[in-house]
């Protein structure tokens, strides 16, 4: 008899140790989980759920009034009332999320996945996780804006083409040479203009593939990659009057990097200063220095400027200062300073703006220390892209 009792007392001893278990896991997830019976009242919820109630919002209350943002409400009622299982994205604004006790900002996108929990014959209840999408939904936005952005981008020079070729071709203009060769130039010029969009749109995917073979890493000497760049832009300086000047505290040092990345940051950098400022006898520094953290390089012009309100927008893709200009006067692609950016973080840097229209505009990049190459001194870490 005795012996009997002891055995339902260890039973239910195991039991309890069981639930108890069952609970610990359930609150370590991140996903909140809870679970309805088929009135719509929450029996359980696990730990991750106390974010999406308020106040008293919880175990014993309808789903309806415990605080939770009514879009997620809504889905899980619809399966509940439906009595099937859903798997559903909802997007939230910040608005909504305020009232709940989210602390989110911005939007935020959640993975509704619900459905009915089966208790011999009768459904007694349904669970509902709740996953944060967040990321995914921002990753996908940013994808879906690239698309259209870059689309939007290559229609007009393509619209150009085709339309000079049309006239060529079915205004039987080709005897008339002048205009043959005018109408071949201005079909180059936007041609050439596709070529440049097409080849920053690879350099950017290259960058943001997250490959870690992305970067190329061998020593080179930063001083030849910026000579390189002035070079390259020669007959722009040359044509505009202006002056570059290199202030290098320390002419010799080498970088361990990719130095076609590299080029293509000096080069977008004093690029744009010219650009920017084609009337005028334009002055543009490039200059590094060794300092705490590592080493500081900086290019520096006298031009126009950037308003400050554009300041914290110019690293996005697309995005320009100037935003009502024809196509014959668009100077760029809107994407160097975002590859400029992008090239810098897979060299483990940061970059910053700083303006004072007509003063001085300067770009600074700052370069942690490994990544200055040493004479002898194997490259301690590779840096990976998208770091
Ligand atoms: P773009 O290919 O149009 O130059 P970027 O991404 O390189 O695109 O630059 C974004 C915008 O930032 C430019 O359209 C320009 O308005 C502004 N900008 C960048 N550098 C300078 C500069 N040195 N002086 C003035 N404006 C600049």
């Amino acid at each position: 008899m005795l012996e009997k009792a002891n055995i339902k007392k260890d039973r239910s001893q195991a039991l309890a140790q069981d639930a108890l278990t069952e609970k610990a896991i359930l609150d370590t997830l991140s996903d909140a989980c809870f679970l309805l019976n088929s009135e719509g009242v929450i029996t359980y919820a696990n730990s991750a759920t106390a974010r999406f109630f308020s106040g008293q919002g919880g175990i014993g209350q309808k789903i309806d009034a415990c605080g939770m943002a009514p879009r997620l409400s809504k889905a899980v009622l619809e399966a509940l009332a439906e009595n099937e299982a859903i798997v559903r994205p909802v997007i939230l604004s910040d608005r909504e999320t305020s009232a709940t006790a989210l602390e989110q900002t911005g939007e935020s996108a959640w993975l509704v996945d619900a459905a009915p929990v089966q208790s011999g014959h009768s459904q007694s209840s349904m669970r509902v996780l709740l996953r944060d999408i967040t990321t995914e939904y921002h990753t996908e936005q940013v994808r879906k804006d690239f698309v259209a952005n870059a689309s939007h981008e290559l229609r007009t020079p393509l619209a150009i083409i085709n339309g000079y070729l049309e006239n060529l071709t079915e205004g039987n203009l080709l005897k008339d040479q002048d205009t043959a060769l005018r109408f071949l130039k201005i079909m180059g010029k936007h041609g050439r203009r596709i070529a440049r969009i097409v080849e920053d749109m690879l350099i950017i995917s290259r960058l943001e593939s997250g490959d870690a073979n992305t970067l190329k890493i061998k020593p080179f000497r930063l001083k030849s990659c910026a000579l390189d760049v002035v070079e390259r832009l020669e007959s722009v300086i040359s044509t505009q009057g202006a002056s570059v000047h290199l202030q290098m505290e320390v002419p010799e040092v080498r970088l361990a990097g990719d130095r076609f990345y590299w080029t293509q940051i000096l080069f977008n950098l004093v690029e744009n200063a010219l650009k920017q400022n084609p009337q005028m006898p334009l002055a543009v520094t490039v200059g590094w220095r060794e300092e705490e953290p590592g080493l500081i390089i900086w290019v520096e012009d006298n031009g126009v400027g950037i308003p400050s309100s554009d300041l914290p927008f110019i690293f996005r893709r697309f995005y320009r200062v100037e935003k009502h200009h024809s196509q014959e006067e668009i100077k760029g692609t809107g994407l160097g300073l975002s590859i400029v950016r992008r090239a810098v973080e897979a060299h483990e840097g940061k970059i910053e703006v700083g303006s004072i229209p007509g003063e001085a505009t300067r770009f600074e990049i700052t370069l942690p220390r490994q990544m200055i190459h040493r004479q002898g001194k194997a490259i301690s870490k590779s840096p990976t892209a998208n770091s």
